[in-house]
Order: structure tokens, then C-alpha cells, then sequence
């Protein structure tokens, strides 16, 4: 049976780097995204749409499109940035931050759980710039604040879904060429999602819970 993949965020950036990579790898994938993409409707993996990650109807949404099917990997990669300083703090924006990076996968993983079964693995896009012992230069409030939550979720995440076998992965991508980023960055989205691939294929019950960067370093809270 082909290994199946569901990935968030897929209708660009790293997300559709990682859908390309794990349908080149024979994997059944389903592409979820708030609105399509043409590069996506043309990967064949098959497409969700409508999930805005940020809203808990989206729980509602992927349980009557995906009911009966069994889930290999969860990659729960949706997320923004927003640039806050300290002299311009803005709350609201703060808060879609945390809607989106830190519960969204949340949302995502609750309402997939019946999907996933033992040997299953969920893998949390986070970013290094939710590690408070990495933060070495300050601002982006918003976006440090909730990827350091959903680190926060992926410790529990893991201790939590232990008893089922389900490992957990906390996975930095790299500085990748994107939209986020104003496509600067050190790697590519392929290599970005070919290096988050490999950790993820060497993720176990031994290290669920780990907070890697994709070249393989495990990085600090
Ligand atoms: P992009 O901006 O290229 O893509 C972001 C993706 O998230 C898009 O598919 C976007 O969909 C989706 N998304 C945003 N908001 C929502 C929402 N409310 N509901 C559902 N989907 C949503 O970013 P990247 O590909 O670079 O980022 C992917 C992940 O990697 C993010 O979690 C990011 O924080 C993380 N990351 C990226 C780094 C980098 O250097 N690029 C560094 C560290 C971490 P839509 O088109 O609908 O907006």
C-alpha cells in the first residue's frame, strides 16, 4: 500500500515542494490549502480546498473528506509571518499569528486523530524563531510568540500521542527561497523539503519530540 501524506499549506512555497517530493516518492498525497493553486492542481496529489487553518470549522471540513482514511503523515506546514517591532506592536495581527501557527496544526492534527494510527508520524513546521535561546536579535513579537507555542504543542503532542505510537516532529526548514521571505533564503523549497523528508523518515518514538533544524541539528527551546 502507498504510503499516505496530508500536508497543509500545500498550494505553494514549502508545502508544495513537499507534496511534489513525496508524490516523486510514490506517496498517495492529499494538498490542503485555503484556494488552489495551479501548480498544485497539476502535481496530482489530490486537492482540499477550503481550510483556512485558523477557523475550527476547518476541523469540521477535513473529518467529512477524510472519514475512513488512514493518515502515514501529517505535515502541518500553513503558517504566516508578520513583521512586529517594538515600536509598532499590533495585537490583532499578533493574534491571526497564533490562530494560524500555533493552533492551527493543533486544530489540524485533534481532528485527524481518528486518522492516524500506530506508526503514524506528525510533522510541525515550526521556524527557529520560536526558540527563545536562538533569539539573538529581538522583535517579530507575533511570529516568535506562536512558533515557540507550537513548540510548546509539539512536546505535548508527542508525550501525548506516545502511547499510541505516533512520533512527533518539531522541524525548522532552513532560511528557503519563498513568498514569506520575499523569496531570499539560503536553500530551495525542494531542498528545503527533500533535507525536512529525510528527518522525518528518521523520526522515531526514541526522538518524537525533538526540535530539529532540516540540515539535522537539534535546536534549543
Ligand atoms: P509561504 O508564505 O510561501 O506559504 C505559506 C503557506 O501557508 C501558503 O500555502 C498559505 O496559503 C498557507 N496559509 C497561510 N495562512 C493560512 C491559513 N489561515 N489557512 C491555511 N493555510 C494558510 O511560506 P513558506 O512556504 O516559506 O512557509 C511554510 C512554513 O515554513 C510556515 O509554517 C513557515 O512559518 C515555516 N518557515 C519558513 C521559513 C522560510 O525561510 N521560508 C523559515 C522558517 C519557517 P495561502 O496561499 O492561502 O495564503
Amino acid at each position: 500500500m502507498k504510503p499516505t501524506v496530508l500536508i497543509t499549506g500545500a498550494n505553494r512555497g514549502i508545502g508544495l515542494a513537499l507534496v511534489k517530493y513525496y508524490l516523486s516518492s510514490g506517496c498517495k498525497v492529499y494538498g490542503v490549502c485555503r484556494q488552489s493553486s495551479h501548480d498544485l492542481d497539476a502535481s496530482g496529489a489530490e486537492v482540499i480546498q477550503g481550510i483556512d487553518v485558523a477557523t475550527d470549522e476547518c476541523g469540521v471540513l477535513l473529518k467529512q473528506h477524510l472519514h475512513g482514511v488512514t493518515i502515514d503523515l501529517l505535515i502541518n506546514n500553513a503558517g504566516i509571518l508578520r513583521h512586529e517591532t517594538l515600536d509598532s506592536l499590533n495585537f490583532d495581527s499578533m493574534l491571526q499569528q497564533f490562530q494560524i501557527n500555533s493552533l492551527g496544526p493543533l486544530r489540524v492534527t485533534h481532528a485527524l486523530i481518528e486518522n492516524l494510527q500506530k506508526d503514524s508520524k506528525v510533522a510541525l513546521i515550526t521556524s527557529r524563531m520560536g526558540s527563545i535561546a536562538d533569539n539573538g536579535s529581538g522583535g517579530y513579537y507575533g511570529y516568535r510568540m506562536s512558533k515557540a507555542a507550537l513548540n510548546a504543542a509539539g512536546m505535548s503532542l508527542a508525550r501525548d500521542l506516545t502511547p499510541r505510537g505516533i512520533a512527533v516532529a518539531i522541524l525548522h526548514p532552513g532560511f528557503v527561497a519563498t513568498d514569506m521571505v520575499g523569496n531570499r533564503g539560503d536553500i530551495s523549497p525542494q531542498l528545503s523539503a527533500e533535507r525536512l523528508a529525510q528527518r522525518i523518515a528518521a523520526l522515531n518514538m526514541a526522538s518524537s519530540g525533538t526540535f530539529w533544524h532540516s540540515n539535522g541539528e537539534v535546536l534549543p527551546w
